[in-house]
């Protein structure tokens, strides 16, 4: 697709160096090409059923982890925490373009933390962390490698002895408010919006892009969504691809 679309890329390069206010959306997709298992996928979603008797999105839930804390931890060791992606060239370009002062604002929907560990100082973790964890009764906080390193299936607090819980969003819960204001904000402000790898039809998304006023929502995707026609420019490509090619532009001055 690349190769063809050497002008469309060139014309989004031009816009983002004239404009002054960019943000970037990431997604699900993007972290997939980074070599995360996608537990959402046809083969996977079998798998977890017939594994654990439920859907990832039962499991992954607050009611869950309020009655099943056992079944959750080893669902979320084994599925979530298993093979953790490292940073691809999707996030090394977020970070030049943010360096380069191409992009104002970062927002993650995703839980994996790639933008951070690629040296994105701040970033909108809508969804929170998979590094991040806390007590959910004394609120203390946690890091992955306690969590891993604890004896027994549900990691407790060495204060007081209840679960620990990730500081992830889970199914059922309302994404903090402060962090939905952060984001709304960015956007209402933004001249340009660059999503990589969200489906658009989503409530969480919408109520970011709701907020943009501007004609440069540009999606990209690899495979086409019913919320594509949200966007003002759908490409549909790996994010990575894309990202590679738009740097290429962006550093050629
Ligand atoms: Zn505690």
């Amino acid at each position: 697709m690349l190769n063809c679309d050497i002008e469309r890329i060139s014309r989004i390069a031009d816009a983002i160096k004239k404009s002054k206010n960019v943000v970037c959306i990431t997604g699900n997709e993007s972290v997939v090409e980074c070599g995360k298992m996608n537990v959402w996928d046809d083969t996977n979603i079998f798998r977890v059923e017939k594994t654990y008797g439920k859907a990832p999105e039962e499991i992954l839930s607050a009611g869950e982890f309020s009655t099943r804390k056992e079944r959750f931890y080893n669902f979320f060791k084994k599925e979530v925490l298993g093979d953790l992606p490292k940073p691809g060239i999707t996030y090394e370009v977020i970070k030049n373009m943010k360096d380069a002062g191409y992009l104002s604002s970062v927002i993650a929907f995703s839980i994996f933390g790639l933008e951070k560990m690629a040296g994105v100082e701040d970033v909108i973790e809508l969804s929170g962390s998979v590094y991040d964890y806390y007590c959910c009764n004394c609120r203390k906080d946690y890091d992955l490698d306690y969590i891993k390193s604890f004896k027994g299936t549900v990691p407790l607090c060495d204060e007081c002895d209840s679960a620990i819980r990730p500081s992830i969003r889970l199914f059922g819960e309302r994404i903090q408010n402060d962090l939905n204001t952060q984001a709304a904000i960015a956007c209402q402000k933004a001249d340009i919006v660059l999503v990589l790898g969200v489906d658009l039809y989503g409530s969480k998304i919408q109520y970011c892009t709701s907020h943009y006023r501007g004609h440069n929502l540009i999606l990209v995707t690899e495979n086409e969504h019913f919320g594509d026609k949200y966007a003002d420019e759908v490409i549909y490509t790996k994010s990575q691809d894309f990202m590679r090619c738009l740097w290429q532009h962006l550093s050629r001055d």
